[in-house]
């Protein structure tokens, strides 16, 4: 005869808003579920001597009532459903008892065998809620949730008809380079679209993964001359998003950081087209972060300031106020400015920033040739030309050097 335990769980969605939930314990595993419960809009009550300082904020917050002492039999009156989380056996299985006795279901951390319910590897993607339950393979099931939801969200996996194909322009922002920092919003916009339109710094390995039938339109080889290729390809988003499709505007780092993003947004909403953003990991925060150097260090700077060095100082077109740049402290990231670094490196020294300044100059940053070379306000015209630096490449002014790289600047 079969015993209890050979038969498989029946699946269940549990609805619990508004509804008790008790939770026994309030160490790592009660810490995990906890959220989980208040996502669903559950009253949850934790009865604990002692809580996590995760779970203390969330009792903080009001998210959570905190009962803080052990437990007491009539805790589990009117509760819809609990979870004995503790590490102690005995008061888990006085839980269970008590549980079976009012016909609640109840989960034991310490013996799944021994709960009325488990507790499901979950994930949620638009509205649908994935739940996998193992035998007693909680790495199993979570390795197949896992694998479940990347097909999901990258697209592999989906319900025939159920694609929701609404047309118009997205903006993705695609991060420093490495195919691995998109987001995973942006990743799945990608995966999706009718028509991509790609910059040159845009990370060049995701448009390997996509699909056959994708038009790529890549912007290097559009016409010359920086307004006519802006004129074009804002003409070229709108026209394919006219025709019903799905266009991914993909760039590097994020398209309103010096990407002109939001041309795009005004010629979209000026045509009547729907556009959305997905922002992307910004190269003069993240680029000099791979390369181990922090833009901002406690005791050190209380700001940075991201500048672009296409023109030069003096060009009566820039829009930068160097005397002030120079006058403040912090940290200066510099973008665009292999070509003008010598004169900027003048007009802060002239504005009083010390010569022997740290500097980075991090280029090509995530990819194989990615390299730093170090200098300081002083020799940074020199360096540039020994080193023969050539773009893409973000320059870090400050202190924070410092800290990054000691060995090179004391001693
Ligand atoms: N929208 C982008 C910046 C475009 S401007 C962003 O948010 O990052 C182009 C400049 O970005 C380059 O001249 C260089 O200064 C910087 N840059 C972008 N990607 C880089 C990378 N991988 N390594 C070094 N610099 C990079």
């Amino acid at each position: 005869m079969r015993g209890v335990t050979d038969f498989a769980p029946y699946p269940s969605g549990l609805r619990l808003a508004g509804r008790r939930v008790l939770v026994v314990g309030g160490g790592q595993v009660a810490q995990r579920r906890v959220p989980q419960l208040i996502a669903v809009g559950a009253d949850v009550h934790v009865v604990a001597p002692e809580v996590t300082p995760a779970i203390e904020g969330l009792v903080g917050s009001g998210e959570v009532t905190w009962h803080r002492r052990g437990f007491a039999d009539d805790d589990v009156d009117g509760a819809w459903y609990v979870l004995a989380l503790t590490r102690d056996a005995e008061v888990n299985a006085r839980v269970g008892a008590l549980c079976e006795a009012q016909r609640i279901f109840c989960v034991r951390a310490d013996d799944a065998t021994l709960g009325t319910a488990w507790t499901p590897a979950t994930g949620r993607h638009e509205g649908l809620t994935v739940a996998v339950l193992g035998n007693r393979e909680p790495r199993r099931s979570a390795a197949l949730r896992d694998a479940i939801m990347e097909g999901l969200r990258d697209g592999a996996l989906e319900a025939r008809g159920e694609q929701v194909r609404t047309p118009g322009v997205v903006l993705v922002g695609g991060g420093p380079g490495e195919p691995d920092l998109i987001t995973v919003a942006g990743r799945k916009a990608l995966m999706g679209a009718d028509v991509v339109v790609a910059d040159r710094l845009a990370p060049r390995e995701l448009l390997g993964d996509l699909p056959a039938d994708v038009e790529l339109i890549d912007v290097a080889k559009l016409p010359r001359g920086r307004s006519a290729q802006q004129e074009e390809i804002n003409r070229v988003i709108v026209a394919r998003a006219l025709e019903g499709k799905r266009v991914v505007r993909f760039k590097g780092g994020d398209n309103f950081v010096f990407g002109r993003g939001y041309e795009e947004v005004i010629a979209c909403r000026d045509a009547g087209v729907p556009v959305t953003v997905i922002p992307g990991l910004t190269s003069p925060v993240s680029v000099p972060a791979i390369a181990g150097i922090p833009v901002t260090h406690r005791g050190i700077t209380h700001e940075f300031t991201v500048v672009s060095g296409h023109l030069p100082p003096e060009h009566a077109d820039s829009l930068v106020d160097y005397s002030a740049l120079a006058r403040m402290r912090g940290t200066v990231v510099l973008m665009m400015a292999v070509q003008n670094a010598p004169a900027i490196a003048a007009v802060l020294l002239e504005g009083g920033r010390a010569a022997q300044t740290p500097v980075a100059v991090v280029c090509d940053g995530t990819m194989p040739t990615e390299r730093t070379v170090l200098a300081t306000l002083g020799t940074l015209a020199d360096r540039l030309v020994e080193e023969q630096v050539k773009p893409p490449a973000i320059i870090v002014i400050g202190e924070v050097v410092r800290v990054a790289h000691p060995e090179a600047f004391d001693g």
